[in-house]
């Protein structure tokens, strides 16, 4: 797995997926490299099935998250049973340069509030046309890390769903067990909502929202945000991603089974 990233070829890749599994294909606002794919696809089994969120590549020197999203793509079934909407390539042109911010130097995973960049207000523009989703999940990855660790901000599904997805990374990249990542309390690789709150306060206070905060107010009860270690092989971290995606699926299909 090569690990340079060609955004119009990312882009022509998994719109070719997504045209060949029956997505229907759309585009947020273009950046100077590339436009900005937005793909949706109802269930093939009709009304009822979970509605799952899915993004990637908001941060230019993180690969993992949107090749991952082109291997699920390329699976015809992988996402048979959902209602699913994704966006795999937010900053094409982070991308381009291999660096976390746009071109004009702006994180845009903090770009949620008060908005400057184009990249985010389109985003905006477009999940302001969206309903409510069942869970979501942002694939990132951090480039000093060790092991797999994951943001958690879930108030509807298990409680040990967390847990779970970190065991299911585990099996293709190492965990991060200390106790503290990136400043903040961790659980074996579970950095969760109450913590981020008793050490950053209420994160609707914030005053540089990321897309899960956004999501989490806006759209959705189940929003996590995955980091994969950058210091290990790309195709592990990609089997990471897959596994993590795949464990919140399964625990969105035992919630609609219940009820
Ligand atoms: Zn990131």
């Amino acid at each position: 797995m090569s690990d340079t990233f060609d955004p119009p070829s990312f882009a022509r890749d998994i719109e070719d997926a997504a045209r060949a599994g029956g997505w229907t294909i759309r585009h947020l606002s273009p950046t100077t490299t590339s436009v900005r794919p937005w793909l949706l696809r109802s269930a093939s089994a009709g009304p009822g099935a979970p509605r799952l969120y899915l993004s990637s590549g908001i941060h230019g020197d993180e690969i993992s998250g949107p090749l991952a999203l082109l291997e699920m793509l390329r699976q015809p079934d992988f996402f048979a049973a959902f209602d699913a909407t994704i966006f795999p390539m937010l900053n094409p042109d982070g991308l381009a340069k291999n660096v976390r911010e746009n071109a004009d130097g702006i994180d845009l995973n903090r770009d949620y509030r008060n908005s400057k960049s184009a990249e985010i207000l389109g985003h905006i523009e477009a999940l302001q046309t969206l309903d409510r989703f069942d869970a979501s999940m942002m694939l990132h990855e951090d480039f000093e890390g060790i092991g797999a660790y994951l943001f958690e901000l879930n108030d509807e599904l298990s409680p040990t769903l967390g847990k779970e997805i970190i065991a299911a990374m585990g099996r293709h990249v190492p965990i991060d067990t200390r106790p503290e990542i990136d400043t903040f309390p961790a659980h074996d690789g579970v950095l969760s909502r109450k913590d981020i709150v008793a050490l950053r306060g209420p994160i609707e206070e914030r005053p540089d929202w990321p897309e899960a905060i956004y999501l989490s107010l806006r759209h959705t009860k189940v929003a996590y945000t995955t980091e994969t270690p950058k210091p290990f092989p790309l195709a592990q971290r990609v089997a990471a991603q897959i596994a993590a995606v795949r464990t919140l699926m399964g625990a969105l299909q035992i919630k609609v089974r219940r009820s």
